[in-house]
């Protein structure tokens, strides 16, 4: 096991991670910007390294800084959180070149999945199911409409490199299709600087379901079942559950398995997550993250199974320490973000938190790095935390939600609170009949 681990990220995760490792008996260092000297992940920290300014490029994704701090402190492992470097292969090989551990997968498996294009191919090779779309990159107008009129009407134009929703277009209809084709490549270019796009059927009214799985490189690997994460605004999640409430546990359990069985197939290391679209029965696979995500708590809370300490345990080259018969599933969990913005406008809303009192009691769980006192910089993404809730069944967890939503006090800054105890009392949230469109189309007719 490793002795020593850097933790190369800010905020709740980095706390989860440093909880993780003094669990598993690791030292952890803590890296961060000159605006975080006196953040709670490097309080807790045995050691920590300033390693830049304000920006986010200039320290949490400056490559040489995280490096040297790995070299002052003899770190021998990088767990790297998610966002940030944390899909960035080429971080992983350069720790690699420096016998460091990327505390994650390899830097191939990183690349194959970072291109849609390949993981679309990969995921096909190995049995994933996907949307209906272009074989590949579609360089022309002309190839796009022979393959528009083949998949049929609407359909999506989406950037090989994207992410956060950029560089995607819909066209309804051959009218549509030639500025949708021009637009998606030239904000691709914009944003990720690759022109490259693919083209697939646009699903109407699906559900966002994912897979979580989790391998040790050699061969062994297992799902540890669904969550729904399709109430979003802008691409963004802001509610999650696991189970997929509406879809069937033998479905479930199927698309959960073919996972699994792909990850055996690539000798996967580490956690990721399969991200599918759900309509009318069947899953269609979107993309695939190769790193832990936001929303994996719920997972943690219906498996009773801690995803963290197992990345850092496969990562030292020890076996996975479950086979898919022990992943055993108990109750409901709903993990809602609160971010620092304006409940209704979504404007950032950084500051002083004058006061702070987290929900407890049974079945609750925050992860979140900010106390009394602490104050919100305006450099970095607005999430301060994250409510997490157990039950029995989905009703029971939506009730012990409502109780712990009213618990909840944020003073001096505006959080996304209340829209949450909206949002729980609506029918559709109560009977979990939901797809992606469902929450923007509320904010639009509820304002
Ligand atoms: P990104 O990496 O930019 O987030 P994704 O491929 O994960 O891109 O898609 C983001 C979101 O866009 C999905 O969660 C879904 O809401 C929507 N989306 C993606 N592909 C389709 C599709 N074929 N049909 C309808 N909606 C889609």
């Amino acid at each position: 096991m490793f002795s020593k681990v850097l933790i190369a990220n800010r905020g709740e995760i980095a706390l989860r991670i440093l909880r993780a490792c003094k669990e598993l008996g690791i030292q952890t260092v803590a890296i961060h910007s000159q605006a975080d000297a006196n953040a709670m992940h490097v309080r807790l920290a045995d050691e920590s390294v300033c390693v830049g300014p304000n920006a986010a490029k200039d320290s949490y994704l400056n490559i040489p800084s995280i490096l040297a701090a790995c070299e002052i402190t003899g770190a021998e492992a990088v767990h790297p959180g998610y966002g940030f470097l944390s899909e960035n292969a080429r971080f992983a090989r350069i720790l690699a070149e420096h016998k460091i551990a990327f505390i994650g997968p390899s830097a191939h498996h990183i690349e194959i999945m970072g291109d849609k294009i390949q993981a679309k191919k990969t995921a096909l090779e190995l049995g994933i199911p996907c949307v209906p779309g272009s074989p590949g990159a579609v360089t022309s107008e002309a190839d796009a409409k022979r393959i528009a009129a083949d998949i049929g009407y609407p359909v999506l134009i989406k950037a090989a490199a994207g992410g956060g929703g950029r560089g995607m277009k819909v066209a309804k209809s051959e009218a549509d299709l030639s500025v949708a084709f021009s637009t998606a490549r030239t904000e691709a270019k914009a944003a990720f600087g690759d022109d490259a796009v693919y083209m697939e059927k646009y699903l109407g009214k699906p559900r966002h379901i994912e897979v979580q799985v989790i391998g040790d490189g050699q061969g062994n690997a297992v799902h540890l079942g669904t969550r729904d994460c399709s109430l979003q605004r802008r691409h963004q999640k802001v509610w999650e559950e696991a189970a997929a409430p509406t879809v069937p546990m033998d479905k479930q359990n199927e698309i959960g398995e073919i996972c699994a069985a792909a990850m055996r197939k690539l000798k996967y290391s580490g956690a990721g997550t399969v991200e599918f679209l759900y309509e009318d029965g069947e899953f269609y696979f979107i993309e695939m993250n190769t790193r832990l995500q936001v929303e994996h708590p719920v997972t943690e809370r219906i498996t009773n199974f801690d995803i963290v300490y197992e990345q850092i345990r496969v990562a030292a080259g020890e076996k996975l320490s479950l086979t898919q018969d022990e992943v055993k599933f108990y109750g409901h969990a709903i993990e809602v973000r609160i971010n620092a913005e304006d409940p209704q406008t979504f404007a950032p809303s950084p500051g002083r938190i004058t006061y702070y009192h987290p929900a407890g009691g049974v079945g609750v769980r925050v992860d979140s790095a900010v106390y009394q006192g602490y104050n919100i910089p305006p450099y970095y993404d607005s999430l301060i935390g994250k409510l997490i809730v157990h039950g029995r069944t989905r009703p029971e967890c939506l009730q012990r939600l409502n109780r712990a939503l009213d618990e909840f006090i944020v003073d001096g800054i505006k959080t996304t609170l209340p829209l949450f105890r909206r949002l729980i009392k609506e029918p559709d949230i109560q009977s979990g009949n939901y797809d992606i469109h469902w929450l923007e189309h509320y904010l639009e007719t509820n304002k």
